[in-house]
């Protein structure tokens, strides 16, 4: 049987870091599912279509193909605030969570990221990890990112943002962000992501010796 690593968190915690080295490490298969919800989104906003229409969100998600996922080309900051309004709608949800199951199945294992992996995905995940920051280190960390591409940005600014998010995305209705009652809680406010990754090394280990 698979052996599934499934890692939740707010966004800019450092769990995209985090879940590609533990997949490298390990040698599983990883997907990003945030990327999923961007797809969809991205699909929308390149048609021209409107973001609140359930049943149009959902013939695009229906579309996305998991071996297409570029993350250069979905990482900007307008598709990552339309993923989350589609992220809201049901139907859109249970299409993606398939195809996020399905790939979970694939051997020898997989690490899934994202905010519903340890709830809902993958509930029977042997290892679920819920990495988070306080909102304000992830705001300097993610304004830091962009100083150090060369770019500007304006703290207050994407504080705000990164409050906005996460508003949006534990106050949803369906599958809210939140640690399973099961899940490692990794707070990485005061840790290095080295650190993290030293811990989440000793679970997973922990757990793999009891397959
Ligand atoms: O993690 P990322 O910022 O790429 O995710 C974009 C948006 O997709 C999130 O703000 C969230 O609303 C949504 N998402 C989700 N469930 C997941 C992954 C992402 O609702 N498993």
């Amino acid at each position: 049987m698979t052996f599934i690593i499934a890692i939740d968190g707010p966004a800019a915690a450092g769990k995209g870091t985090l879940s590609r080295q533990i997949a490298e490490l390990y040698g599983f298969h990883h997907l990003d599912t945030g990327l999923t919800y961007r797809a969809t989104a991205k699909a929308l906003l390149d048609a021209g279509l409107a973001l609140n229409d359930e049943a149009v969100a959902e013939r695009m998600a229906r579309e996305v193909d998991l071996g297409g996922l570029d993350r250069d080309v979905l990482s900007r900051h307008e598709v990552g605030e339309a993923a989350s309004k589609i992220a809201v709608m049901t139907p859109v949800r249970r299409a993606l969570v398939q195809a996020q199951r399905d790939f979970s199945r694939r051997e020898p294992g997989t690490v899934l990221d994202g905010r519903d992996i340890g709830t809902v995905v993958c509930p029977d995940a042997p290892v679920k990890l819920y990495v988070t920051a306080s909102p304000e280190v992830r705001a300097r960390r993610r304004h830091d990112e962009i100083l150090a591409k060369g770019g500007s940005a304006d703290f207050e600014a994407i504080f705000e943002d990164v409050k906005r998010r996460d508003e949006r995305d534990m106050g949803r209705a369906d599958s809210p962000l939140k640690p399973a009652d099961d899940a490692h809680l990794l707070d990485t406010s005061e840790m290095s992501i080295e650190a993290a990754f030293q811990a989440a090394r000793d679970i997973i280990d922990t757990a793999l010796t009891r397959k």
